[in-house]
């Protein structure tokens, strides 16, 4: 790495303009930047670096190099320095809900509540304190099971939640004994940069870099021969890509990927009482949630009530600006995900689907995409079969609730579904024969540091939070002693 790209040691916080990435405990700037949009105005308002591989390269043999005194820290140092970080993150938290609400487009109040989950889900693993597990004690022998860490670990994120899906990853990471190459998305890097920044002087050099770049950037990542694990967080086909690519040396995955969760609506609901929660199901962060609710299933006996709940509810709803005051939705992250919204919509209404509502949108450049409810849709419709990342909710009625699970179950994904009935036995039996990781009862999603979180079928392998997401960042070893 050449000493130009090398800047001072001092801990400045970085200008709107002046990103750089993290390698060493340094900031690092590269030859050549991309520009990031906000995409509230379709207009570029900062450059973010773009990491060549020699300087890929350096990230992950610096996290290498750290990674033997990191290991060798007991947990109680480690915990404190990861909590020292989550402390600057915290003080520096106004700035990156403003950065998250430019760079991601989502409200700012729902920016700062991002900022606010990453900081709880991070803490909530760092009161996981490891433990030794011993499974016989006889005076002839010892057998223990111990959790070692894997080495560096490449953590890869999308854009609907930067920081929260970086501190997912980094906490658990880091708390185990690993050290970490972050690559966040290139639609969205520049909170992960300043999360880089932030721990510069915070954690030893090396143990936290960050890296900023494409999709290529993170095909390197994953066959760098170093790395010993991959987390990532993004779409069903880069994850099966990352999948094959990790074979090669049996890399270490955790994938959590697309979704397509289905809710259920039976014939005992209180319309009106549930519409403002199935609404959210689906549209908060302008619907580009992994768990959010994409296909609404409800009985025909309350198939109409539910509909005109739900387009009262959206009647009532702002989409704008993260900055202006009184916006709930924000635009489309990026322009692709915008297009595709607009080609799955328009694909299904030439296909015989109706539109319930469609909201209206604030004129202008932005990726602004109105509030669309469609019904009469069919299974056989991309905007049902494939995952809808943006805020469109497809609803369909059914007659035989054994039909509508069939229907439910009926993709390649399983990530999370609900269940919404004022029989809560009821409504738990047909929960527990969703085929997701998640299975919600009158509510969609909900998700906590201490409950695991994992993907069936084709929407993930491995787990994210409580133990059994910490356990992912480790090896087990057992050790098996002779006493007699
Ligand atoms: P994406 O897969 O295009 O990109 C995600 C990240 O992976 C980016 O950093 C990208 O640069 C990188 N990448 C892409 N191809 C790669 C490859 N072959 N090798 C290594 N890295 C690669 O996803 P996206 O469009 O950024 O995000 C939207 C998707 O993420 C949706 O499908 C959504 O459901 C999913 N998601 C899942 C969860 C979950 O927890 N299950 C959470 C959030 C988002």
């Amino acid at each position: 790495m050449t000493s130009t790209r090398i800047h001072s040691r001092k801990r400045t916080t970085s200008s709107m303009n002046d990103f750089r990435m993290t390698i060493g405990g340094q900031p690092v700037a590269a030859l050549r930047t991309e520009p990031v949009i906000n995409p509230a105005n379709a207009t570029a308002f900062a450059e973010a670096p773009y990491c060549d591989e020699a300087q890929l390269d350096e990230a992950v043999r610096t996290a290498h190099a750290a990674y033997a005194s990191w290991r060798a820290r007991p947990w109680t140092v480690r915990r404190d320095l990861v909590l020292r970080m989550l402390d600057a993150v915290r003080r520096d938290s106004e700035s990156l809900a403003e950065l998250l609400t430019r760079e991601q487009g989502k409200p700012l109040d729902k920016a700062r509540g991002e900022v606010n989950s990453a900081i709880m889900f991070a803490q909530g693993y760092s009161d996981m304190a490891p433990r030794v597990e011993r499974l016989r004690d006889t005076p002839t022998q010892r057998v223990e099971v111990h959790r070692r860490p894997l080495g560096v670990v490449a953590a890869i994120t999308a854009w609907n939640y930067p920081l929260l899906l970086a501190l997912w990853k980094i906490a658990p990471a880091l708390l185990c004994g690993n050290t970490v190459v972050l690559k966040p998305s290139p639609q969205t890097p520049l909170t992960a940069l300043r999360l880089g920044e932030l721990s510069r002087g915070l954690l030893p050099d090396g143990v936290l870099n960050v890296v900023s770049g494409g999709d290529e950037l993170g095909e390197s990542l994953v066959r760098h021969r170093v790395v010993r694990k991959i987390a990532f967080t993004g779409s069903t086909e880069a994850g099966r890509q990352i999948m094959s690519a990790a074979g090669g040396d049996l890399k270490r995955l955790t994938l959590e990927l697309g979704g397509n969760d289905a809710g259920i609506v039976l014939a005992d609901v209180d319309p009106a009482a549930i519409a403002p929660d199935l609404f959210w199901a689906k549209f908060s962060n302008c619907g580009q949630v992994c768990a959010g609710l994409k296909r609404l299933f409800v009985h025909e006996t309350v198939y109409e009530a539910v509909c005109a709940a739900l387009v009262d509810v959206a009647t009532g709803v702002k989409v704008g600006d993260g900055f202006a005051p009184g916006t709930q939705i924000g635009p489309i992250q990026n322009r692709a995900q915008f297009e595709r919204m607009h080609a799955l919509v328009a694909e299904a209404r030439a296909a015989g689907a109706r539109t319930l509502f469609e909201g209206s949108i604030p004129g202008g450049p932005g990726y602004f995409f109105p509030v669309t409810i469609l019904d009469q849709v069919s299974p056989a419709m991309r905007v049902v079969r494939e995952e809808a990342f943006g805020p469109v909710l497809t609803i369909q009625p059914f007659h035989d609730v054994e039909d509508a699970l069939r229907r439910a179950n009926d993709s390649c994904y399983g990530l999370g579904g609900s269940v919404w009935s004022g029989d809560l036995a009821a409504a738990e039996a047909l929960a527990q024969r969703l085929e997701s990781g998640s299975a919600w009862v009158n509510q969609h999603p909900s998700m906590g540091p201490d409950i695991p979180f994992a993907g069936v079928k084709q929407s993930g392998f491995g787990v994210e939070f409580s133990r059994a997401g910490l356990d992912q960042y480790t090896d087990l070893q057992v050790v098996n002693l002779k006493l007699a």
